[in-house]
Parts: structure tokens; sequence; C-alpha cells
């Protein structure tokens, strides 16, 4: 099987693999526990933390240890508008996001906070004047994400960040960089929160963090101990963390490498079926390489993505079903205005581990199903 849905999730990398055993057969204590035991995987846990925080170049204490990229959204957005809620209750973010944004705002809503999805362009982003047009006095947290994981489509955070700072330094900006974070370069200097996932970039699933910067507040989702400077209370999963600090480390030290491996890739794709007529490409050129998002005119995603999976590839389409709609991108259609074209749009993910021979073999199937699907 050829597997094209690196943006779903990853392989885990050998090397995280094989230490992640090894700590497991050596180690079993709580990292909260004063014995020498515990000491010993606390202090493993902490170089890790360190780790991370110094390629990311933040403060050790501003990374707090997640299940993931949806808790890290979920801590971030109701830790924050919790604990801000004497400020205000007014919230902006995007139209586009993760659904683990959108349904946390929802939730939000239910508790009296007001929200503003932000529309997106053409090529999927926010403009800064939107931003700047929405932002109000009761305005306490601006959340937008760096890379759309249906699209590729790229944020300009650094801008947007910068622009929120020296404007509106009282409202907190938060970024979800799952798709983005070891794949490209992103300045947090003025980023307040950050949230990431270990399985995206090799790591293990059910691991990930969020990067609170010391000025901001959070209230927790999950109290108890005293763990992870108590905003976020359980027994650690230390070897996971442990994990997620290697992973880091490796996508880091390899991003360049890797990205230019997988631009030539996506810029093969591209140019081997710009031309074919009922195919829409909906990433925009300056999207991240690793993701490409195609529309099949008059076809349907669920259709299309058997058709590859018959051809033994592994591709995906991320669809928001309703009852009665037809299953749909509410990306794509955010974007274009065109329900056919979220309809029938399916997502290619690239990796530095897709070798020239599967790209050939997707591109074959790509035109063959343009023609054998009706
Ligand atoms: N945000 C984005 C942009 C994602 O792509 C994902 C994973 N699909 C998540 C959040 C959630 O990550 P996790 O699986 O670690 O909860």
């Amino acid at each position: 099987m050829i597997y094209f849905d690196y943006a779903a999730t990853t392989p885990l990398n050998k090397e995280v693999l094989n230490s992640y055993y090894e700590l497991l057969n050596k180690y079993f204590a709580n990292s909260a526990s004063a014995h020498y035991l515990g000491v010993e995987v606390n202090s493993l846990q902490e170089r890790a933390r360190k780790q991370i925080a110094d390629l990311l170049k933040v403060k050790d204490d501003e990374i707090i240890f997640t299940s993931g990229a949806s808790e890290a959204n979920n801590l971030a957005l109701k830790g924050v508008a919790l604990e801000y809620a004497n400020r205000g209750k007014h919230i902006i973010t995007t139209s586009v996001e993760h659904p683990s944004i959108i349904n946390t705002c929802h939730q939000l809503e239910k508790l009296g906070y007001e929200i503003t999805y932000l529309d997106v362009d053409s090529s999927g982003k926010v403009s800064i004047d939107d931003i700047k047009k929405n932002i109000r006095k009761d305005t306490i947290l601006v959340s937008i994400m760096f890379v759309n994981n249906e699209t590729g489509s790229i944020n300009d955070i650094e801008s947007i960040a910068k622009f929120i700072k020296n404007n509106y330094p009282k409202v907190i900006f938060h970024t979800d960089a799952t798709q983005g974070i070891t794949k490209m370069k992103l300045d947090l200097s003025n980023v307040d929160l950050l949230s990431m996932s270990a399985h995206k970039i090799y790591g293990l699933k059910g691991s990930g963090l969020l990067v609170k910067k010391q000025n901001i507040n959070l209230e927790p989702l999950i109290s108890g101990g005293h763990q992870e400077f108590e905003y976020r209370a359980g027994t650690s999963n230390w070897p996971a963390n442990v994990a997620l600090a290697k992973a880091f480390r490796i996508a880091m030290e390899n991003m360049d490498n890797n990205y230019k491996i997988v631009k030539a890739m996506n810029e093969k794709v591209r140019d081997a079926i710009k031309d074919i007529e009922d195919i829409d490409i909906n990433s925009p050129i300056d999207a991240s390489c690793y993701i490409l998002n195609i529309s099949f005119k008059n076809k349907k995603g669920a259709v299309i993505s058997r058709f590859f999976e018959d051809e033994g590839i592994c591709i995906s389409t991320v669809s928001a079903c309703s009852s009665k709609e037809e299953p749909k991108s509410y990306v794509i259609e955010a974007m274009f205005n065109d329900t056919d074209r979220a309809i029938g749009s399916v997502r290619i993910c690239f990796s530095h581990l897709s070798t020239a021979e599967e790209v050939s073999k997707l591109i074959d199937t790509i035109k063959k199903a343009s023609k054998a699907i009706k």
C-alpha cells in the first residue's frame, strides 16, 4: 500500500521507537515521586522539556506537555476564556480551523462567549486588515492556524503576531501550528500560545504540547496534582514526552533537507496534472509543499479516495458530514464558495519518505481517476 496521508499521521521514526522502547524497558517510575527512581525519570523529562524549549527559543517552563494538539488547542482556548472572562468574552478565529478549535469555540459560545469566525480568501489565508476590523474592546484572544491541514495554506503568523502585540498588547495570540512546525521556520517572539502534536512529526500518537509564554495565565482543564506547572494535572506520560523531544530534534535537524525533497515531489505532481481539465488544484501555489488538495469536477471525494485505495494508494477526504448533506470540505467551500468543488476534493500529503516510484504511481492514478470515475 502506498501512503500519501502524512498530514493525518506519520509513521513512528525508528530512532524514536527504539529509544522509547529502551526507556520503557529500563524505567517505570512516576516522575512526581520523591525517591531516586522518580527523580531519575523526572530529570529525563525535564531534559526533554529543555531540548524542545531551546529548539523553539522559549523558556523551559513555557512548555506544557499534553496528549496532543487537540488537547493543547482546548487548553489554550478554554484556559484563556475562563481566566480572562472579566476582561471580555470575545474571541477571533477563522472559519477554516481544525475541528479542535471550531468545536471548542462552539462550546464557548454555549457559555456566553462571542466568537468571530474570519473568512479566508481563495488562497485560504486571513488578512491582517480583517483581524484589525474585528478586534473589539472585549476581545481577549485571537487564534489563527499556521498551516491549514486540508490545503496547506500558510498564514503569515509572524506578521499577525507582531501586529497584535504592537497594537493590542492585551489581546492574547494563539496559533495551531500542528501542520507547520518542524516543516518551516516560525519565530515565536510575539506568539503567546502555540499547539503542536507528536504524531505529525514521526513521534507517538497521544502526545503533544502547548507553548505558553510566562506572562499568560490559563485556567487548567484538568485539575489535580502539580504536574505541568499545575496547568495539566495527571501522572506524566514522561516516556512520551522524552520521545517527543527526540522526534522534534530529528525533524528540526532535517527540516531544510526534507523540505527540498518534498517540494520537488509536489512540483512534479502539480506540473503533471495542471492541464487536466476536470481537475482543480485547490492548494495555493505558495502553500506548504507537504499538502496538495485537488478537486475532481462532478465527482465525490469519497468515491475518488475509494478508487485510489483500489489502486493501492491511501489519500484522504477531509469532510464534515451532516446527515442531510453530501459530505464536503468546509475549508474548500470557505475558500471558493463552491459546493461542488468542496464535495469533489481530496487531500494528498507528501513526506521525505515518499519515493519517486510512489509519486509516479500517484500521478498515473490521478490521471486514471479523472477518466475512469463517472
Ligand atoms: N490541529 C491540526 C491543524 C491538525 O491537523 C490536527 C490533527 N489532525 C490537530 C490539530 C489535532 O492533533 P491531535 O491528533 O494531536 O489531537
